[in-house]
């Protein structure tokens, strides 16, 4: 009897022993705080055979509980931003975010963050995050196309591809990403290209930064413009962000909303041009008068690939204008927006359209 109950001792010694060990040699799980701002991702529909649903009815804590053995990838915590459809996001929301965002990315017990977004204006917030962020680790954008209560939600996947991406020791110093549907993408180069599909990302001009397969990822060419540590512009000291308008190019294209977005205090006008970054005669000429007022005009296009130009069919040196290269309007507002923020000089911003 005596002599069992010494070898049942000696055994649990030697267990805790081989556990104390194994817990110092165990690989820590990296830690990843997710941001959630609402989206399809986080809806909700009233029946699972109903096409209509509500953006951002779910919670952050409801969102990573979804999603089978994400607590085997990483350690997870989360934080509500807002719960919206990314319709509704404004600058307000975006300063909010991204100073949020730079004080999660100092924490020394952060490893990575994953943002959940709406879709709809996740290449607008994804690449104004990528400019403003002030840190080298890793931040992926995640979304769904499909609410959290329907039948094949996308989400849960999304979400476990971004959570691997984003611990990836590749993703570190490649800005602000977004994930969906497998893929991985810049911020700068990426537009919802799709009303419904799943496969509604793309990179037109450049292609995606990578591929990611049931949490493994395989990475592309690195960036090579400026963004996060290398980026001029910060919201530290920004409260508000200037006012940039987007106006549609189309055939007899008038110059009266063009007048009128200054009229309502534009500081900056981005044309959604025909072809490459053209409009109407009388739409050029009241760009023309709004630049020479002060008001900076980026010429994009309403082509979903390709590049707008300097001086090729618009002399932008002669009429005080700016081409906005690879930006869709978009971006070029989002990149405007910021670029207010140091200078109002025209050619200055053309530079900022080169390097950025
Ligand atoms: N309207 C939704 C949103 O952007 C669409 C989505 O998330 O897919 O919030």
């Amino acid at each position: 009897m005596w002599g069992r109950h010494r070898v049942s001792i000696a055994l649990v010694a030697s267990l805790a022993v081989a556990s104390l060990a194994l817990a110092e040699t165990a690989p820590k799980l990296p830690r990843v705080r997710v941001l959630a701002t609402g989206g399809t991702i986080a809806g909700a529909q009233a029946s699972a055979g109903d096409y209509g649903y509500k953006s951002g009815e779910f919670k952050v804590e409801d969102l990573i509980k979804a999603v089978p053995n994400l607590d085997k990838l990483a350690s997870m915590t989360g934080e509500q931003i807002v719960n919206i459809g990314s319709q509704d996001m404004n600058d307000q929301v975006w300063l909010k975010l991204a100073k949020r965002l730079n004080e999660v990315l100092a924490m020394p017990d952060v490893d990575a963050v994953v943002i959940t977004h709406g879709t709809d204006t996740m290449e607008e917030t994804a690449y104004f995050l990528s400019l403003v962020t002030k840190s080298d680790k890793p931040v992926v954008l995640v979304g769904s196309m499909r609410p959290a209560t329907a039948v094949s939600a996308d989400g849960p996947g999304n979400l476990y591809n971004g959570v691997a991406a984003a611990i990836d020791p590749e993703a570190k110093g490649r800005g602000v990403l977004v994930s969906l549907n497998d893929e991985i993408h810049y911020a700068r180069d990426v537009s919802k290209t799709d009303t419904t599909s799943l496969q509604t990302f793309h990179s037109l001009n450049r292609g995606p930064a990578g591929l990611i397969h049931t949490g493994h990822p395989l990475w592309f060419q690195r960036p090579d413009t400026k963004l996060g540590t290398s980026s001029q512009f910060s919201v530290d000291k920004l409260e508000k962000l200037p006012r940039v308008d987007i106006l549609y190019a189309h055939a007899n294209m008038s110059p009266d909303l063009i007048d009128a977005a200054v009229k309502a205090g534009a500081q900056g006008l981005v044309i959604a041009g025909v072809g490459d970054g053209n409009m109407t005669t009388p739409a050029l000429d009241a760009v023309t008068k709004a630049a020479k007022n002060g008001v900076v005009v980026v010429r994009s296009t309403r082509l979903p690939m390709g590049l707008v130009l300097r001086n090729n069919e618009v002399d932008d040196d002669k009429l005080g204008l700016v081409a906005s290269g690879e930006m869709n309007p978009p971006h070029a507002r989002v990149l405007l927006q910021l670029a207010l923020t140091k200078t109002k000089d025209p050619k200055a911003i053309q530079q900022i359209f080169y390097s950025y």
